[in-house]
C-alpha cells in the first residue's frame, strides 16, 4: 500500500479557508496593539490576561522540542489529548461514510469521539494476552477505514503493544495510525516519535496529564509531518489553549528532574504494589503494567469495589469491559495511599 495524505483527507477541509486572527495577520514590531478589541486596561487580577495567546504556543512547542528531540513545527497541541482524537475525526471522517478501528479494551474516549462525529467504529478486540490481533486489524480494513487507533501502554490493561506488530500496521494501512501514548512515561518500550521519519502516516499522542502532573491545564499534544500538523492547525480553534496553562506548562517542562524522580518513584511503588498484590487468595490475576496503573482480577469485582469505597478508596471497576470480567483498574499512588491499599485488602480478606 501507499500513503497518500491528500486522499485521506475531506473535501471541506482541503477547500476550508482558515480563521485568520488578528495576530496572524500582523507580524512585525509594534507597542501599540488595537487590532484585536482587547480591553487595553488590564484585568482585574495581579497577572494580566488582557491579550489573546499565541495561537501556535511556541514557546511552549519550544519546551517540548528540546525535551522530545523532535522539531517544534512537529509538534500540535490541543486541549487536551482529547481535543487532538477529536481533530483526527474531523479532518480525516467524512461522517456517515467513514469508520475507524479500535481495539478493545481501551480508551473510551476515541469510541466518544467517534460517535459524536457520527463515524463508524469497528472493534477488534485484543488477543488473551492483550496484544493486537494484527491479522483481524488487517481484514477489519476496507476503503472508509481513515483511522486506526493504538494505545500503547494500553489503558486499562496497562501493557505495551509488541512494536513489531504496530510497525506491521503502519506499512500495510495506508490512513492514519494513531498510537495514543498517554503513560510512555512509565513504559520501558520506547517511544514512537522516533519513527516519525520512517512512517509518514504515523500521529503519535501524549499529555501533561499523566507523569506530568497537569492534568488541569488540559495539555495534550501529537508529533506528526508537518503536512499533517498544517491539517491540526488548520481547523483547530484560533486560541485552543489559554495564556494561563501555556506559560504555566512552559515553566514546569524546565523541571524535569522533579518529574523523573516521580516517574522512577511511581515505577519502583508499582513493582513493590504488584508483589504484595499478588500474595493475597482473592487476587486471582496482577497483569504485568508499563503504565502508572495496575490491572488485577479478583474472585468478586464488585464486592472488592463496593467495600473499599467503604473504606473510601476508589478505583476504576473495569469489569463490564471486554476481556476484563471481574477486573479493577487501580492507580499507582503516593506511598502512604499504596500502604492503606494493602491495608484495606487485608481486611477485606479477614
Ligand atoms: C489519561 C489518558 C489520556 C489523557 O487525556 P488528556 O485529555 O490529555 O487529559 C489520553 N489517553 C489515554 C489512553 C489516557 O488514559
Amino acid at each position: 500500500m501507499s500513503f497518500d495524505l491528500s486522499k485521506i483527507v475531506r473535501g471541506n477541509i482541503k477547500s476550508l479557508k482558515p480563521y485568520s486572527s488578528a495576530r496572524h495577520e500582523f507580524s512585525g514590531n509594534a507597542s501599540i496593539f488595537l487590532d484585536a478589541n482587547e480591553n487595553a486596561y488590564g484585568t482585574p487580577l495581579e497577572e494580566d490576561y488582557n491579550r489573546y495567546p499565541d495561537p501556535l504556543q511556541w514557546q511552549l512547542k519550544f519546551q517540548l522540542a528540546r525535551i522530545k528531540g523532535v522539531p517544534a513545527e512537529n509538534i500540535f497541541v490541543g486541549n487536551g489529548s482529547d481535543e487532538v482524537i477529536d481533530l483526527a475525526f474531523r479532518i480525516f471522517c467524512d461522517p456517515g461514510k467513514d469508520n475507524v478501528i479500535v481495539c478493545p479494551p481501551t480508551y473510551g474516549m476515541y469510541e466518544v469521539s467517534a460517535g459524536i462525529n457520527d463515524v463508524a467504529v469497528r472493534k477488534v478486540f485484543l488477543t488473551d494476552d492483550h496484544q493486537l490481533n494484527v491479522p483481524a486489524v488487517l481484514g477489519a480494513i476496507d476503503e472508509h477505514t481513515k483511522l486506526l487507533f493504538i494505545c500503547s501502554p494500553n489503558n486499562p490493561t496497562g501493557n505495551n503493544m509488541r512494536g513489531e506488530d504496530v510497525e506491521r500496521l503502519l506499512t500495510s494501512f495506508d490512513g492514519l495510525v494513531i498510537i495514543d501514548e498517554a503513560y510512555i512515561n512509565y513504559s520501558r518500550q520506547r517511544s514512537f516519535i522516533f519513527e516519525l521519519t520512517k512512517f509518514p502516516n504515523l500521529v503519535v499522542m501524549q499529555t501533561l496529564s499523566k507523569a506530568w502532573g497537569m492534568a488541569a491545564l488540559r495539555i495534550g499534544f501529537c508529533f506528526a509531518s508537518m503536512d499533517i500538523i498544517d491539517l491540526f492547525n488548520k481547523v483547530k480553534p484560533p486560541y485552543n489553549i489559554n495564556e494561563a496553562s501555556q506559560q504555566l506548562a512552559t515553566e514546569a517542562l524546565q523541571n524535569t528532574a522533579l518529574v523523573n524522580g516521580w516517574i522512577s518513584e511511581t515505577v519502583e511503588q508499582r513493582q513493590r504494589l504488584s508483589i504484595e498484590l499478588t500474595q493475597f487468595r482473592f487476587v486471582k490475576n496482577v497483569f504485568p503494567s508499563d503504565a502508572n496503573f495496575l490491572l488485577v482480577r479478583v474472585a468478586d469485582s464488585d464486592a472488592l469495589y463496593d467495600f473499599l469505597t467503604g473504606e473510601k478508596i476508589v478505583v476504576r471497576n473495569r469489569s463490564k469491559e471486554p476481556g476484563c470480567e471481574n477486573c479493577l483498574r487501580i492507580t499507582i499512588g503516593a506511598p502512604v495511599e499504596n500502604k492503606k491499599l494493602i491495608q484495606a485488602f487485608k481486611k477485606f480478606e479477614e
